[in-house]
């Protein structure tokens, strides 16, 4: 692994962390939202200006869940607007006054679930999008809920502060074999990551590609009796639309990859299998990572990525087989 601390922070940390907590749902057991919309409405958007990158029809059909609504708000209103016709959520979190510098909730949302205050948002851009959120952590999820959300997922999004979220959601998209992205900001917010995992495509799982974040989330487990949570510095709206944005394409992507004749098919096969992306978003973002891949050039580059190639973790590299895929394509 080329970073050995890693920051899945996707913008949303609520330094005001404590009043969230305080404002959350007691109950463990699954909570679909009281604001928990179903495609009712007409669907009046005109989609043939992007008719030559995207198939409408597609992506009408395309459920897509998002674990983490705050970093990826603007990008869940993307999808929406983009014609994809189901959206899923899962946060635990109320919408904070720290929330509304850097995400798209308003003023008169403070205090709602974030789950419920984002499918206020996205029916209002298209009362034909399908809407469920879970107010709850991903982990919180009953068996039967976490089957009937991700067993027919076309691409499952993690965005959240909580690695614990971010590695439980490895195990599901292993499980159900379903296309996956994880994503933030690392180094104060001077470059951020994207790690994908498409099944049968790409060459390794999520916990592959970060196993010392494993190690060291345990770490700090051990050494403070909670769960690590990266920090939210120097990241603002602008970092989260342009990572969203980013996002947005891959899945664009990922959902055409076997469909021909549009701007995103085919992007992924055996000639390009690289999974782990890093963007400069500020000059001296990740600069040893970004100096080794561009040695030689002269120019200044910022907002400018690389993409790599991480294979899975097995023998002889490594002592022992990643413990989620066990260098397979499929949960263990
Ligand atoms: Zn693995």
């Amino acid at each position: 692994m080329v970073i050995k601390y890693f920051n899945i922070i996707n913008n949303m940390i609520n330094t005001n962390k404590g009043l969230a907590q305080d404002r959350k749902l007691s109950n463990n057991a699954a909570h679909l939202t009281a604001g928990t919309l179903r495609g009712a409405g007409e669907d009046v958007i005109d989609y043939s200006r992007e008719e030559a990158a995207v198939d409408i029809e597609l992506l009408k059909k395309s459920r897509v869940v998002i674990t983490g609504c705050g970093g990826f708000y603007e990008g869940a209103q993307m999808l929406v607007r983009c014609g994809v016709g189901e959206i899923i959520v899962i946060d635990p979190d109320v919408v904070d006054n720290t929330n509304l510098c850097r995400q798209g909730y308003l003023p008169r949302q403070v205090g709602m679930n974030k789950v419920d205050a984002m499918g206020e948002c996205l029916k209002q851009i298209n009362p034909a999008v399908k809407f469920k959120g879970y107010a709850v952590k991903l982990q919180d999820l009953t068996p039967e809920q976490e089957e009937e959300i991700f067993s027919t997922a076309a691409v499952a999004i993690f965005t959240t502060d909580s690695f614990a979220a971010q590695a439980y959601g490895n195990k599901i998209v292993l499980k159900y074999q379903i296309p996956a992205i994880w994503a933030g900001f690392g180094e104060a917010s001077l470059f951020s990551e994207i790690f994908f995992y498409i099944p049968g495509v790409t060459p390794a799982c999520f916990r592959c590609a970060t196993s010392t974040r494993y190690e060291i989330n345990e770490e700090f487990v051990a050494k403070h009796g909670k769960e690590y949570h990266a920090s939210s510095a120097g990241n603002t709206i602008f970092h989260s639309a342009l990572l969203d944005a980013q996002m947005g394409m891959l899945i664009m992507a990922i959902l055409h990859n076997k469909v021909d004749g549009k701007s995103f098919s085919g992007w992924f096969g055996d000639y390009f299998d690289h999974n782990f992306i890093h963007t400069k978003v500020n000059p001296m973002g990740h600069k040893e990572g970004f100096d080794k891949t561009f040695a030689g050039v002269k120019d200044v580059f910022v907002f400018h990525s690389r993409w790599q190639h991480i294979n899975r973790e097995i023998p002889p590299k490594y002592p022992t087989p990643c413990p989620d895929c066990c260098g397979t394509d499929v949960a263990q």
